[in-house]
């Protein structure tokens, strides 16, 4: 029988029916300890209680109100999330994607405001990933994921990645704004060099750019720090975020400086935004992670899980050859097909999920422990054992 939903998606012979802090049980009854975290998003776990307590609450008070009016958990995830940042002022989206969006259409307003509408141009990265809209693809500029679709959003340049004096050969009088990832997520884990987002920084206000970091899935705690940028000491003028914000449940911002902060009613919006369900649900993930000695615990955890992995890597260089990452994002390069170790560990009782570079992710929750970090490398060195 043909399935009726739409073929986008590559999909292992999986599904899933309940789950449990880092654990998610299959509709055939299997035990998984989820290291994917539905790619970086339930970073609670599943079912954390005071998330399903917030959420049950909101669900029997009002799920829904239009941005015509003002909704009371929306001001304040976003006083909370200006308290924590660099910013002044928050959009709120539904998706990563349209988080990134809202950043491009800032960038260019911003300069349009300002009387020169002519620089419009964003330079961001090869290997980049920034959603799949039309812009977001552009931006991203993957032939694999522009294929099809001409013509792209015409006013993106490409450099690669962590190279200065390209970033620096590609600015022009049109130039609006940088677009980065500081850590390359889907493109295989690849943190930024040390130093460049700093001078990525100097370069931006020495040409009066906008520097937007795309933090969608760096975000949120991800990396040990609230905000991955945190650890380069500097800060963008826009970021946008999703993913670990609403631990499961959709919800997409855009976070700017009041002098970035462009968008004006009329320029920009959404339907469900922000709404009280996704904001109810982001202020229930924002009470845990914000709590004192949480991050600790998170940077804990990754040096103890980074160890661990590398290790193994070590010990199985025909498996994995490098291991790298930030914080609980933490990528292995494998030597045989990255398919090969994510199936593995399927059948051993573990999710990772693929990245570019030939890339199995750990995307733990962010509140896991030492027996959930043990229980993962006991099945990783399995896997690598079967493998080898
Ligand atoms: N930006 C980054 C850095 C991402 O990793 C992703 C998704 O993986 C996106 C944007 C797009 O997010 P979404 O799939 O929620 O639209």
């Amino acid at each position: 029988m043909t399935s009726p939903i739409m073929n986008t998606y590559g999909r292992y012979d999986l599904s899933f029916a309940s789950g449990e802090g880092a654990y998610i049980v299959s509709t055939d009854g299997r035990r998984f300890l989820d290291f994917g975290t539905g790619i970086a998003v339930t970073s609670l776990g599943h079912c954390h209680p005071h998330l399903v307590k917030a959420l049950q609450e909101q669900a029997a008070t009002l799920w829904h109100c239009s941005n015509l009016y003002t909704i009371p958990n929306q001001d304040r995830l976003a006083q909370r999330l200006v308290d924590n940042s660099f910013a002044d002022k928050v959009f709120f989206a539904n998706s990563g994607a349209e988080a990134v969006e809202a950043t491009l259409k800032m960038a260019r307003k911003y300069h349009d405001d300002n009387g020169n509408p002519e620089r419009y141009r964003i330079i961001s990265c090869d290997n980049s990933f920034h959603g799949r809209t039309m812009a977001t693809i552009s931006a991203g500029g993957q032939e694999k994921h522009l294929a099809g679709f001409s013509p792209i959003v015409e006013g993106f340049d490409h450099v690669t990645f962590g190279n200065l004096n390209e970033m620096r050969g590609a600015i022009s009088e049109k130039t609006a704004a940088i677009l980065v990832e500081p850590v390359q997520g889907e493109g295989g884990i690849i943190p930024a060099p040390d130093g460049y987002l700093k001078v990525l920084r100097e370069i931006a206000d020495e040409f009066g750019l906008l520097l937007i970091f795309d933090e969608v899935q760096t975000g949120i705690g991800r990396t040990g720090k609230l905000f991955a940028h945190e650890w380069s000491g500097v800060t963008p003028d826009i970021m946008s975020l999703a993913k670990g914000l609403g631990g499961g449940f959709p919800i997409g911002a855009c976070l700017a400086t009041e002098k970035a902060a462009a968008l004006t009613p009329g320029s920009h919006g959404s339907t469900f935004g922000g709404n009280p369900l996704a904001t109810a649900a982001a202020n229930a993930v924002l009470d845990i992670i914000l709590e004192d000695g949480f991050m600790d615990n998170v940077n804990q955890s990754a040096d103890k899980l980074m160890k661990r992995v590398k290790d193994i890597g070590a010990k199985h260089p025909k498996v994995i050859e490098s291991v790298r990452g930030a914080g609980l994002l933490i990528g292995m390069k494998c030597v045989v097909p990255n398919s090969d170790l994510i199936n593995k560990l399927h059948d051993l009782g573990m999710l990772t999920v693929p990245a570019g570079d030939n890339v199995a992710r750990l995307i733990p929750p962010l509140n896991i422990g030492d027996t959930e970090i043990e229980e993962a490398a006991g099945m990783i060195e399995k896997a690598c054992e079967e493998l080898g």
